[in-house]
């Protein structure tokens, strides 16, 4: 059930204290993803109809690098539908988009692959943390820049207390687990 999924998701979960820098907890996915059960679960609560809000209304998975890599292609997989990823910049040979955004400090660029999503596609956005929403904002940006359609943003953490839920719009937002 999701109770239970969210139960393994949640014991297999780690904070770590001051990582990258002080003053910041970071929450780690790597052993819940490392655990056969914990990913099962994971992907199962990240595709799962209400989650999603849609499955068949979703027509592709774009995964937000690079923890989103892991997690977008297992939620793919699940929904029977394909991955496109959102990169860094300076990693894909063609390129659709691209979008600059503010980090904490300094800023971030991402960018969208050429001639993978077609215009009007029902986009399901993936990633591990939704902290401030500066990367989910600036990635559902390059989706419609590029035509398509962002019909929720499913993460498995969300922070609250840093509101990056205001950086989306409207956009529907998923959260498997609040922190
Ligand atoms: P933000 O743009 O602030 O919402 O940050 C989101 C991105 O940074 C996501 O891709 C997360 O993987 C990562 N991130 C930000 N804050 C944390 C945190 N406290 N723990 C783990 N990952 C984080």
């Amino acid at each position: 059930s999701p109770a239970t999924d969210r139960d393994t998701v949640e014991r297999l979960l780690r904070d770590v204290p001051d990582f990258p820098e002080p003053g910041i907890r970071f929450w780690d996915l790597t052993p819940v993803l490392a655990d056969a059960e914990g990913l099962a679960a994971t992907t199962r609560l990240l595709s799962a109809p209400a989650a999603a809000g849609v499955d068949a209304e979703v027509d592709v998975v774009v995964g937000i690098e690079a923890r989103g890599f892991l997690l977008g292609a297992a939620v793919a997989q699940a929904l029977g539908l394909g991955i496109v990823p959102v990169r860094k910049q300076g990693k894909l040979p063609a390129v659709a988009a691209s979008r600059s955004y503010d980090l904490e400090y300094g800023s971030a660029t991402l960018e969208l692959p050429a001639d993978v999503l077609a215009p009007g596609a029902r986009v399901l956005l993936v990633d591990d943390v939704l902290a401030t929403g500066g990367t989910a904002g600036a990635a559902s940006e390059l989706v419609e820049q590029c035509g398509a359609r962002v019909v929720a943003f499913s993460v498995v953490l969300e922070l609250p207390a840093l509101h990056g839920r205001d950086r989306l719009g409207e956009r529907a937002v998923h959260a498997v687990l609040e922190r």
